[in-house]
């Protein structure tokens, strides 16, 4: 084991999975780690003198790098990912929204029971005026249409986002050992480096045993849901659903869990973000801040009632499918996924719930995936090379974009009565619509004036509040 051969091949090596039993004695109490490898434990330093004949071949230098220092990386990886020229926009992106869903909006009820905030879309825009006041008119601010162009823009790809930031950390650090010099170089394979260091993460002082994509429901406010009405072809399309969410897990050798999620949350107004400065390096998307919500001991000590409720938990460190998909990924001449690799990763995705659909991974995620795989190991990759997050902040300057007056917002109202009527009023005006009875421009002057009747009704039951 102590012999790599140098044709690529790569092997995941697994840390502890828990704190059992001492290595040397059998004791399972007053267990402590070995501090430089973090990957064996004794009960005594008896035990572990005793035990280091033995362990020393293998021991070695770990470069441990602590979750809060690392996350932002991965929370860039995943924005860079979602912005990847390839990946088709969303049609609410590239069609201007006739109607206001500003952060006061009310959300709509549909028939189905579910409630959302609705976008509706007419015609396309041209590239150049995407995000722009000829995009969305009616936007409260500039910083609510960025916003909410931001936000669709995490819609859909979730799955595929998180496998690809999975599997770039499984192929680039879980694969990196110690190599003890040879005794005796072998003819066939040269001598490997003994400098070789083995990376790992941890969050404390606690090494991290499991990492993978969790899925659940995530706790989220009809009025942080979207919805899409697009008028130029008549589809209508709920938003992500909440109560399928993914995100990603670490679990510590001592049984601690921590949830990070990557942008999934972002889409549903929560509003956490890490700056871009210092982690992308020229590597990743050129944005200056990545959504992230990484609920740490802290977070979980602030907010007791989980956002996000574990149902099932998909191991990507633990899988053997994507130990097998990395083993030939770091070829020479390039970071490379082919054939049976492919295969391998599209199988966990399918397993853990597909793509946007949630079911099959279609073609285009699937060649997503693989091209962010090869994009996340190589800037992962090149980051363990110069060790560059030696100099990141122990923890990130965190960033939380509000929407104007959500702080002092009272209890969101759902508004039933009020949806219903607005879904009946446009289907009708849509109906005249494709009849040719009216014009576009008409259609947008009834989406407006609603949105006039409906602000100047709550108007008035701000007025009757009011009241003794
Ligand atoms: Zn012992
Ligand atoms: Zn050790």
């Amino acid at each position: 084991m102590s012999i790599v051969p140098h044709d690529g091949r790569r092997t995941v090596y697994l840390p502890l999975k828990e704190l059992d039993k001492c290595a040397a004695c059998g004791k399972t109490t007053s267990l402590r780690l070995c501090s430089s490898c973090g990957e064996r434990i004794y009960c005594s330093p008896e035990c572990q003198k005793g035990d280091w004949p033995t362990h020393k071949s293998i021991c070695g230098k770990t470069d441990r790098i602590d979750l809060t220092t690392f996350y932002p990386f991965l929370a860039l990886l995943a924005e860079s990912h979602r912005l990847h020229p390839d990946k088709p926009l969303h049609p609410a992106l590239t069609h201007a929204i006739l109607n206001s869903p500003n952060p006061t909006t009310l959300p709509t009820a549909f028939p189905d029971g579910t409630s959302a905030k609705l976008v509706i879309l007419g015609e396309p825009v041209p590239q150049e005026q995407y995000a722009s006041h000829r995009w969305w008119p009616t936007a409260a601010s500039d910083f609510v249409r960025h916003k909410l162009f931001r936000r669709i823009g995490h819609e859909g790809y979730l799955v595929p986002v998180l496998t690809a930031v999975c599997v770039a950390l499984l192929a680039e650090m879980y694969t990196t050992t110690y190599i003890p010099p040879s005794p005796s170089s072998s003819p066939s394979y040269p001598t490997p480096t003994p400098t070789q260091r083995r990376t790992r993460l941890q969050y404390r002082s606690s090494p991290i045993a499991d990492f993978g994509i969790a899925t659940g429901p995530a706790s989220v406010t009809p009025g942080d849901r979207l919805a899409y009405l697009n008028l130029s072809d008549d589809t209508f399309e709920c938003g992500a659903d909440p109560s399928t969410h993914a995100w990603l897990y670490f679990t510590t050798v001592r049984g601690e869990e921590f949830a990070l999620d990557l942008g999934g949350m972002f889409l549903f107004n929560l509003c956490f973000a890490v700056p871009a400065d210092p982690y992308g390096q020229g590597m990743l998307a050129p944005v200056r801040y990545a959504p992230a919500y990484f609920r740490d001991r802290a977070q979980a000590r602030g907010t007791p009632v989980e956002i996000m409720r574990v149902e099932r938990r998909y191991s990507v460190l633990r899988d053997e499918g994507l130990g097998e998909a990395v083993r030939w990924s770091g070829r020479k001449g390039g970071v490379a996924f082919e054939g049976e690799d492919v295969r391998r990763v599209v199988e966990f995705m399918e397993r853990v719930g597909g793509g946007g659909g949630r079911g099959k991974v279609s073609d285009v995620e699937m060649d997503l995936t693989m091209k962010w795989c090869v994009n996340g190991c190589v800037a992962l990759g090149i980051t363990m090379a110069d060790r560059a997050w030696v100099k990141w902040p122990k923890e990130p300057m965190l960033a939380i974009e509000t929407d104007p007056g959500e702080m002092d917002e009272e209890e969101e109202e759902e508004g039933k009565g009020v949806s219903e009527e607005w879904f009946k009023y446009v289907r009708r005006w849509n109906k005249k619509y494709k009849k040719g009875q009216i014009s576009k421009e008409v259609l947008g002057d009834m989406y407006r004036a609603w949105a006039k009747r409906q602000a100047r009704a709550q108007g008035r039951e701000k007025e009757k509040e009011k009241e003794p």
